[in-house]
């Protein structure tokens, strides 16, 4: 069978999607094909203005639709502590286990020698600007990184860049989320009170 054109480009484009392999892509094209123009046109304006509608916080490094984002902008909003993170998505996690109140850091990815994401491909140096160049000065730093190969190597790594700029007179209290979340596991796949129970349980790192 030739697959017309526009069939065969959508495949390609789902297969590009991580978790969607050859068939899914086919799956979901096909199903397309069924959908109303109008619902199609809405979903391809909905890719199409994702990052153009959107931002980085220039403080936490968070998407957004302003500068700074909501979070980083709420007076509410302890801002003496941060709490790391991986992605946007475990920003979503954690807000939706709903007792945490400082605000957050987005680093973008973890440590991965294997997929040569190193440390200057991350926000660390933003961190370490933040911390150091803070209006309010940082008490707690919650390193919430999956409890995973990269993600404890890129705690440790941020812990020892922490431990550099350190000042006595007001040290950073450095902890890692407590027990509860699965070794190997990811933050995101959390449920609300698994992480709600982490944040309480966090120990010093
Ligand atoms: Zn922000």
């Amino acid at each position: 069978m030739v697959v017309p054109r526009a069939i065969k480009k959508l495949i390609d484009n789902f297969e590009k999607l991580p978790g969607i392999g050859p068939k899914t892509a086919a799956r979901l094209t096909f199903y397309l094909l069924h959908v109303p123009q109008k619902q199609l046109d809405e979903f391809a304006e909905a890719i199409g203005g994702l990052k153009k509608n959107t931002v980085l916080c220039s403080i936490c490094f968070n998407v957004s639709e302003t500068d700074p984002c909501p979070i980083c902008a709420d007076q509410n909003r302890d801002k003496s502590i941060i709490c790391v993170v991986a992605q946007p998505l475990d920003v979503l996690a954690i807000e939706k286990a709903g007792n945490f109140k400082g605000v957050y850091h987005v680093l973008h990815g973890l440590i991965n020698p294997l997929e040569n994401i190193g440390p200057d491909e991350l926000r660390i140096n933003e961190l370490i600007h933040r911390i150091k160049n803070s209006a309010v000065p940082i008490k707690e730093l919650i390193l919430a990184t999956n409890p995973t190969m990269e993600g404890e190597a890129t705690a440790m790594y941020i812990a020892n860049e922490v431990r550099k700029i350190q000042n006595p007179k007001s040290k950073i209290q450095i902890t890692r989320l407590g027990q509860g979340l699965p070794t190997g596991g990811d933050l995101e796949y959390a449920d609300e009170m698994t992480l709600s129970k982490a944040l309480e349980g966090r120990r010093e790192y």
